[in-house]
């Protein structure tokens, strides 16, 4: 039998751009499930393994972690899914669930995890396989391009977001794309104030944030009007913690997103007294997803998308490391027999 063949964006090192080719498509594990990929997202963290910050990406890789896409096949040890299933598949695509991290339900921080697009191959291609307890069953309502952003974007803006008191009212968001624009939309749902902080002068991003509800735009080295409960840094600018502490009121939190940050400067401890806080996220937890997802079933959240052809990956990247992408990127796959 003729092996099947599908097109691919592979990643064999950092410096290099990715290139369009064509592979075998890959057979699902007995706990995998093959699935033919409608879209997948473009998240910041893709840069991050292409630039070399992550530095252990399986080699040659299919990046991408924000995939929509339906289920070919599945292995014989899969009970949840079936063909046919609309699924998504995130960042975290493995854990062994047997390390202490796993077994104190932090299985974020596994120390055996696997991650989708960094050290398994991802959403870059026609048809990716996924192990099936990693992958979310999803609604029928999520079958389009536009839902990809929720799988990172939207579910580590969540995380982000669910580390801060439920009592903060007035929150900062630093860096307004993917995640901010996701994210927004629940935070006024919910009644919050948002404080939208872009590149300086970023008059798009500017009034993109305004559209969305943003009680407060300015740019990344500007004073707020109130002080912050609580700011969420999704720009990779170590030198926004001290900044965003600068803003901060008595007790409150600064979340850095998700993201691989530059080096931190400095700071006077006065900005941390009072009980300030810095903190990480990473990665996300299945139960993350299953929350974030439940949550959309009650607060309607629409995604902004610029769309690109699966050949066009390395000009979407371009255009996102220029923050010249409103939203999110998402790669489209032009699916042969379609
Ligand atoms: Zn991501
Ligand atoms: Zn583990």
């Amino acid at each position: 039998m003729k092996t099947a063949m599908m097109q691919a964006m592979i990643f064999e090192g950092h410096g290099k751009p990715l290139l369009l080719k064509e592979i075998p498509v890959p057979e699902p594990g007995d706990d995998q499930v093959l699935i033919k990929i409608i879209a997948c997202g473009i998240c910041r963290t893709d840069l991050h393994v292409l630039d070399g910050e992550l530095t252990k990406p399986k080699l040659p890789l299919v990046p991408g972690h924000e995939i929509i896409g339906t289920v070919a096949a599945a292995g014989k040890n899969v009970q949840d899914i079936k063909p046919g299933d609309l699924v998504g598949v995130p960042w975290l695509g493995y854990t062994c669930g047997t390390c202490k991290y796993c077994r104190q339900h932090k299985e974020n921080l596994c120390q055996n995890a696997k991650f989708t697009g960094y050290t398994l191959d991802g959403g870059y291609a026609q048809f990716t396989v996924a192990y099936s307890k990693y992958c979310f069953k999803l609604s029928e309502q999520y079958h389009n391009p536009e839902s990809a952003p929720l799988l990172c974007a939207g579910l580590i803006g969540y995380r982000s977001y669910h580390m801060i008191n439920p009592d903060a009212q007035n929150i900062g968001m630093y860096g307004f794309g993917a995640a901010a624009h996701i994210l927004i939309q629940i935070a006024r749902a919910q009644n919050k104030k948002v404080f939208a902080f872009t590149r300086d002068g970023d008059a798009k991003s500017q009034s993109f944030a305004r559209e969305l509800g943003a009680y407060w735009v300015g740019g990344g080295a500007d004073t707020p009007p109130e002080k912050l409960d609580a700011s969420i840094i999704f720009a990779p600018a170590g030198e926004l913690i001290p900044k965003a502490l600068q803003d901060l009121d008595k007790g409150g939190t600064v979340i850095c997103g998700g993201i691989h940050m530059s080096q931190i400067p400095a700071f006077s401890y006065d900005l941390l007294w009072e009980e300030r806080a810095v903190r990480s996220v990473a990665n996300l937890t299945r139960e993350d997803g299953l929350n974030f997802f439940d949550l959309l079933k009650s607060i309607t959240v629409h995604t902004q998308t610029e769309l690109f052809l699966l050949p066009q990956a390395n000009e979407a990247i371009d255009k996102l490391r220029k923050g010249q992408v409103k939203g999110a990127a998402v790669l489209v796959m032009d699916q042969p027999g379609d």
